[in-house]
């Protein structure tokens, strides 16, 4: 009897398959201690969002949709992602801007020099025209409007995990104008 092909080995674009790919890289800048805590996850409750990186737990989570769009997609996305943390990581307790210069320069070493700064995820379909983005400086919630925010608004779940539901100048949205 003919064996079963082993299809659910390693499939391209499973956790296992970009958890390698992330600790490799990363050993490969020298950063062996977050390649041993890195984890990938698909989360399927994101919608616009492309994927987001959180540090220091070393947590990347994808948007399910990029697979439709194609590896290469998720392939980036998650360099995107890694590049948070490289920089997040070196920059231990030394607070930096999210897509600032430590971040440019991690994706230039991860091989995406001139990566954008956005996390929206790239559908075709896609036509929203707004024209605001926010991005929250520790869980790297991306959030878009049509008109401005208010100059002090904050991401409201950090706010609500950390800060007890009050606004808290750490959580403050870094704000991008969409072109
Ligand atoms: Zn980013
Ligand atoms: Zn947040």
């Amino acid at each position: 009897m003919e064996p079963e092909p082993a299809m659910e080995d390693a499939p391209p674009g499973g956790e296992a398959t970009l958890i390698g790919g992330a600790r490799r890289r990363l050993t490969e800048l020298g950063l062996e201690g977050l390649g041993q805590r890195v984890r990938v996850v698909w989360n399927r409750r994101m919608r616009s969002t492309a994927g987001r990186a959180l540090w220091p737990e070393a947590l990347i989570e994808l948007n399910p949709a990029l697979q439709e769009i194609g590896l290469g997609e998720v392939e980036r996305t998650l360099l995107h992602e890694l590049a948070h943390l490289v920089a997040f990581e070196r920059a231990g307790r030394r607070r930096i801007s999210p897509h600032g210069k430590e971040w440019q320069r991690a994706c230039a070493e991860l091989g995406i020099p001139g990566e954008t700064a956005s996390h929206r995820l790239e559908l075709p379909s896609r036509t929203l025209r707004r024209k605001w983005a926010y991005l929250c400086p520790h869980c790297l919630e991306r959030v878009e409007r049509v008109r401005r925010m208010h100059r002090h608004s904050a991401c409201w779940p950090c706010c609500r995990a950390y800060a007890g539901g009050r606004y808290d100048e750490r959580f403050k949205f870094v704000e991008e104008r969409i072109s």
